[in-house]
């Protein structure tokens, strides 16, 4: 089994959990604009008002926070609205195919990362999951329509889990250390990203950061203030970011 590959392979403190973001990291829209033409109808129709989301910068943030955002002043708690999570996530699902079905394509995935997660997992110091502001249901339509999803069978945290990314590190590695049945240290685990968001939540849990300047929103001058562990320009080079991850 995938999972269990590690422990014929490596002892356990020599073992690193790789935590992947998804938009900007991994996978990008093919254009500007997808994550609010989905977005707009589902909020639209739980709650009767997209509030502000046009006007949000939503890079880094999980979709409960983005939501939460939005609807700043509409009347709505963090509560009733973490309540309609798995609704939310139906909705985002219903878009997608939408607008797939009308022959949007959507997203597509960055250069060396299918490479990268095959070298990774074919590594024995490595396991893969998920660290991503996307309710799960949207994070694995968008992995499975670039051909990324097999990759991801652990645990991971999302953007339902909470309304603070700072959350999703620790929430990880329980699943993880549960689901191994291992004690994995905080830095043991490294947070993969494309935003000052990823990085921070990285730092909050004693994790290791690699930030990636694939995103829409964040350069590489961008992100370096924030003290990454490691800044890539991209994945394209799989030697090189398999040579980066083995000093961390
Ligand atoms: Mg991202």
């Amino acid at each position: 089994m995938k999972d269990e590959k590690w422990e014929a392979r490596v002892a356990p403190e020599e073992l690193r959990v790789l935590l992947w973001d998804i938009d900007g990291t991994l996978v990008r829209s093919a254009r500007r604009g997808v994550f609010k033409d989905y977005t707009t109808p589902a909020l639209l129709a739980l709650f009767g008002t997209a509030g502000r989301l046009h006007d949000l910068n939503v890079s880094g943030m999980t979709d409960l926070q983005i939501v939460c955002e939005a609807l700043r002043g509409e009347g709505f708690t963090t509560e009733q609205i973490a309540a309609r999570g798995a609704e939310l996530c139906e909705h985002f699902v219903a878009g997608f195919e939408r607008m797939a079905s009308a022959g949007d394509s959507l997203y597509l995935a960055l250069p060396g990362a299918r490479a990268v997660l095959e070298a990774v997992e074919a590594h024995p110091r490595y396991v893969s999951s998920l660290l991503t502001g996307n309710v799960q249901g949207a994070a694995f339509w968008k992995l499975r329509l670039v051909g990324l999803a097999d990759f991801f069978t652990l645990p991971g945290a999302f953007g339902e889990d909470s309304h603070d990314r700072r959350d999703l590190p620790a929430l990880a590695a329980a699943r993880i250390n549960a689901h191994l049945r291992l004690d994995l240290a905080p830095s043991q685990f490294v947070v993969i990203g494309d935003t000052p968001n990823d990085i921070a939540c990285a730092k909050h849990f004693g994790a290791r950061s690699v930030a990636v300047s694939t995103g829409r929103t964040h350069s590489a001058a961008d992100l370096r203030p924030y003290q990454p562990d490691v800044l890539l320009d991209s994945l394209a080079d799989a030697e090189a970011v398999l040579r980066v991850l083995d000093k961390l």
